[in-house]
Formats: structure tokens, C-alpha cells, sequence
């Protein structure tokens, strides 16, 4: 029996702990805020050390889902659920539906989707029990989100080099792609094809391989992709990688990459404007596949308006590095601004 628990969690507008034993279901889905439309961001599945680990990660991923959403240009708030369960052992067909009568429960006001530990074939599953999923390619319509991702990564690289090194594409410059997993290796084909220079890092043997024997791009260890003397450093794989101990060794005078949560701390924004590097905020850069998913939502998805909004990536990051020069302000917290000004408007019109 799906049990429900709702905690008051103050800057929130809903967060719900659920559990159903039977079914091996334990988890908690939260809604920042609506102001724009219901929530919307994938559930992760991970084995979190403790409750506490878990809610702190949800409310992390639904607050920065608001901002993304905002900017991504779709009508939706910040949403997300996590279920704790290691996915390899412990998820089951019945824990997912549990999961989707959670998000029955809801009652509209969040849209769930992939995200790390959850497949297509889990929505498929929670869609036979809730409308409120989305993320599955049907008929050529929306689906896996990381090519997506990786175009509009690329568009969002290319903004940066033309705002950064006056560079018309990216031909002739370097990029150091840390993680060459589903977008990373999207990005390094797309980098290649249009004249760039690849380093290529990942802890998984196979995919540098392939990248080197694709793209001629040069390997290097994942502790010296940082240090890597590019042009563009672009984290692909785990969040952090801009940190304390990194940002001393970092050469490149771009940061853009698909990776959330690049800067491990706040301070590293401005961190990296005082070291005169141009970065492209994380869930800027990074929203085509969430942008997917919305349209597919929406029933609007259709390759046009996907690719327009893909190269729209390009021009919002374009109007955040034109107005961080002009007020010398660091990006992540200009483009937090333009968010919080597209929301305000958006509560506004309600
Ligand atoms: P993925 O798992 O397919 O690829 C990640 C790659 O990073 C893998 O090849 C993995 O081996 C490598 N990696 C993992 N740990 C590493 C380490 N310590 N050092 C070096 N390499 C390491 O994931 P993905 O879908 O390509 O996503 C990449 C990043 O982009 C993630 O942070 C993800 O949250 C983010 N992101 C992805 C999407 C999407 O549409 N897939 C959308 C938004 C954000």
C-alpha cells in the first residue's frame, strides 16, 4: 500500500515522501515552484547513504530544475523525485508503478522523466499507470534526450568561442571533453566534424578508444582533463570537476560542457570570471534534453521546433555573457537573474 507523507519544507511548494513497502518503493518527490506551469524533472534512482542525503539531492535537482526550465523557455516549474534503491539490484517493475501512482498522486502538479538509474522502459511502465510522464520516442517524436543534449551543448560552445575568442565556429580551436558517455560523445563528433581539436578523458576504456579512432581526438588521464592546454574545457561525466584544487590548473578559457552542477561551490563562479574564463552556466547549456521533454509534454515536438530551440541555447547564453561583461558579473549569476525575471514576468501574466 502506497503510503504518503507530505514535509514542510520551507522555499518549496510541495515535497511528498512515499513509500510502499510491499512494492519496495521509498521515495520523495519535490516541487520547488509552479509560478510557471507543474513541476518537471526526471527521477533518480540511487542509493543514497541516508534519508536525509536523499531529500537534501531532490531538493538540490527540483530548485535548479526551476531555473533551467525558466531559461529553457518551457512552461513548466521545478520538479523532481528520487527513489532510493541501488537501480542494478533492487528496482523492480512493481516498485516503478508504486513510483508512478506517487506521481498519480501528485495530481498533475509534476511531470517526471528520466534521469540517471531510470530507462525508457520504466516511463513506458509508469505511463500504463499516470499521464504524467514523458521522455519516450514515439513515431520519431522526442526520446532519448542526450543527442539533443549534446546539440545543444555544441550551439552553446560555439556562442561562447565567438563571445570569448571572436571565433565564427569552432574551427582550428582545442576542447577537452572530460566523459565521453552518451553527450560526450555526441559533442566530440559534432566538435570534430566542424574543424576542432580533441582531448578526450573517461574511465571507461572502450569509449576512448572509439573517440580516438573516430575523431583523432588525444586521451589524457580524467585528473588532467582540467589541465588540459585547450582552448575549451567541456565536464561531460560528474559534477565538481570546478573546485578549490582544480581551478589553479585550469588552462582553458571556456568552460562548457554538459555535466550539472560544474561549480562544486558557489564561490567558483566568480572564482572563474576573476581568472578571466568565460563559463557557460551548467543548466543553461545543458536544457535541449529537458526542452524535449517538455515539448513532448506539450505536444509540440516536432524536429523545427526542436532545432529552434536547440540553437535558442546559443542565443540566451549569448545575452547572459553580454550582460555579465557589461555589469562585470560573474555568468552562473546573471543567468539566475534572467531565470528569477522570466518567472517574475511569468507570475505576473497568471
Ligand atoms: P553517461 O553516463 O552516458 O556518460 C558519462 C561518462 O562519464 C561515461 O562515459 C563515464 O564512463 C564517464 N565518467 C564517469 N565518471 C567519470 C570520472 N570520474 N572520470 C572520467 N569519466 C567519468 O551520461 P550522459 O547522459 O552522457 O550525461 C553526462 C553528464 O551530463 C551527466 O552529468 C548528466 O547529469 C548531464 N546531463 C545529461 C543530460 C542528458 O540528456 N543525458 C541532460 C542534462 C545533463
Amino acid at each position: 500500500m502506497l503510503k504518503h507523507r507530505e514535509l514542510a519544507v520551507s522555499g518549496w511548494r510541495k515535497i511528498v515522501h512515499f513509500e510502499d513497502v510491499e512494492a519496495g518503493l521509498n521515495a520523495i518527490i519535490a516541487v520547488h515552484d509552479a509560478t510557471l506551469g507543474p513541476g518537471c524533472g526526471g527521477c533518480r534512482i540511487f542509493p543514497y547513504a541516508d534519508f536525509d542525503a536523499g531529500l537534501e539531492d531532490v531538493k538540490r535537482l527540483s530548485r535548479g530544475m526551476t531555473f533551467k526550465n525558466a531559461l529553457g523557455g518551457i512552461p513548466f516549474g521545478g520538479g523532481k523525485a528520487v527513489i532510493f534503491a541501488d537501480p542494478k539490484k533492487d528496482k523492480t517493475d512493481d516498485m516503478i508503478r508504486a513510483f508512478a501512482r506517487a506521481v498519480e498522486f501528485m495530481d498533475g502538479l509534476y511531470y517526471t522523466a528520466e534521469d540517471s538509474g531510470v530507462t525508457e522502459h520504466d516511463i513506458e511502465v509508469i505511463q500504463t499507470i499516470t499521464k504524467y510522464a514523458a521522455g519516450i520516442g514515439k513515431n520519431g517524436v522526442g526520446g532519448n534526450p542526450s543527442p539533443f543534449t549534446a546539440h545543444g551543448v555544441w550551439r552553446g560552445m560555439q556562442a561562447a568561442a565567438r563571445h570569448q575568442f571572436g571565433a565564427a565556429s569552432l574551427e582550428g580551436l582545442s576542447v577537452s571533453i572530460l566523459g565521453v558517455g552518451a553527450v560526450g560523445m555526441e559533442l566530440a563528433r559534432l566538435v570534430h566534424e566542424e574543424g576542432g581539436r580533441l582531448v578526450v578523458s573517461d574511465v571507461f576504456e572502450p569509449a576512448l578508444e572509439k573517440a580516438k579512432a573516430d575523431f583523432g581526438a588525444e586521451i589524457v588521464a580524467p585528473e588532467d582533463a582540467v589541465a588540459a592546454d585547450v582552448d575549451i574545457f567541456s565536464p561531460c561525466a560528474l559534477g565538481g570537476s570546478i573546485n578549490e584544487t582544480t581551478i589553479d590548473r585550469l588552462k582553458a578559457k571556456v568552460v562548457a560542457g554538459a555535466a550539472n552542477n560544474q561549480l562544486r561551490t558557489p564561490d567558483m563562479d566568480e572564482a572563474l570570471r576573476a581568472r578571466g574564463v568565460l563559463y557557460a552556466p551548467d543548466y543553461v547549456i545543458n536544457a535541449a534534453g529537458v526542452i524535449s521533454v517538455g515539448l513532448e509534454i506539450l505536444g509540440r515536438w516536432t524536429n523545427e521546433e526542436m532545432t529552434g530551440r536547440i540553437d535558442k541555447i546559443g542565443d540566451t547564453l549569448s545575452e547572459i555573457f553580454q550582460r555579465a561583461e557589461r555589469d562585470d558579473r560573474p555568468t552562473g549569476a546573471v543567468a539566475d537573474e534572467l531565470a528569477l525575471e522570466v518567472i517574475a514576468r511569468g507570475a505576473k501574466a497568471a
